[in-house]
């Protein structure tokens, strides 16, 4: 595996490759659900480029950028052990040098839930994926259904600017007690990662209430809202169900394809998780 830091490196190495390329963009402080998309990258391209950049302009001003966990030397060595050819690490100022004035902005799937509580964020996170499309030109890119908002944002930012490429939405991997993996997990308190588990008993609650035949989305949300509440490490952001392709919260009942999600905060970490019915 070849670490690459420099932009004019990227073009050339990419230049240099012939055949498929997959694309797993990370912000490091990998854990197994990164490990998944590398994997499956690996198993279904003649090459795979990873990247691992904790990008500035996707974090709000009072959001957790200067504390985001890193920990470069393990990420190299998972990814090369995941069979990664190249590993890209750019610098925030190679990224966004002086004079840096474009953006990608993706409207009606951005808007609400984590973009109406994060404003910026996902023009952040589209303006760095447009950016590694460009450097890297997957054949495939790879994202995780834990960030199911921004799979929607890439998948459509893909479609409207004719990237030719195939945006892969690989599922959540989760920690044995349900917990979805993430970098911020890192940030609790054993006390309060033993309350965490409830983001994934509130929506598995709610699943369960759809199987058992509700399909009235207000009681699908106060199903999760039940559980969360007798939780008192959790404090509630938003639960929802919504459209699983639009993403607009659902107000009548619905056959299939409902994505439920929620925000909740424990202590001062922020967690988010989801699941299509
Ligand atoms: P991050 O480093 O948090 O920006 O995540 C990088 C990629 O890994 C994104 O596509 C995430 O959706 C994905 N990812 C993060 N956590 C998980 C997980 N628990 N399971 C599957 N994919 C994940």
């Amino acid at each position: 595996m070849i670490q690459i830091t420099s932009i004019a490196d990227m073009h050339a190495a990419r230049r240099s490759l012939t055949g498929s390329v997959g694309l797993v963009p990370t912000m490091g402080y990998l854990h197994a659900g990164h490990i998944a998309l590398a994997t499956r990258a690996r198993a279904e391209n003649d090459h795979v480029i990873a990247t691992i950049f904790v990008n500035p302009t996707q974090f709000g001003p009072n959001e957790d950028l200067a504390a985001y966990p890193r920990d470069l030397p393990r990420d190299l060595a998972l990814l090369a052990e995941a069979g990664c050819d190249i590993v890209f690490t750019p610098t925030p100022e190679a990224v966004y040098p002086p004079g840096f004035q474009t953006y990608v902005t993706v409207e009606e799937v951005a808007l609400p839930l984590e973009g109406a509580r994060r404003p910026g964020h996902f023009r952040g996170v589209a303006t760095v994926v447009a950016k590694l499309f460009n450097l890297a030109r997957p054949t495939r890119a790879y994202f995780g259904q834990k960030d199911a908002q921004q799979a929607r944002v890439i998948q459509t930012m893909a479609l409207d600017l004719n990237f030719d490429l195939e945006v892969v939405v690989c599922p959540t991997v989760r920690e044995p007690d349900g917990l979805a993996m993430s970098s911020r997990n890192a940030y609790l308190t054993p006390e309060q990662r033993r309350a965490a588990p409830v983001l994934h008993r509130a929506l598995t609650a709610a699943q369960q209430a759809w199987m058992d035949g509700t399909r009235d989305p207000a009681q699908l949300r106060q199903c999760m809202l039940d559980v969360l509440a007798a939780e008192p490490l959790a404090a509630v952001e938003y639960v929802s169900a919504a459209n699983a392709q639009s993403l607009a919260e659902l107000h009548e009942p619905a056959r299939e394809g409902v994505l439920l999600s929620l925000a909740v905060r424990i202590g001062r970490t922020r967690l988010i998780d989801n699941l299509v019915l």
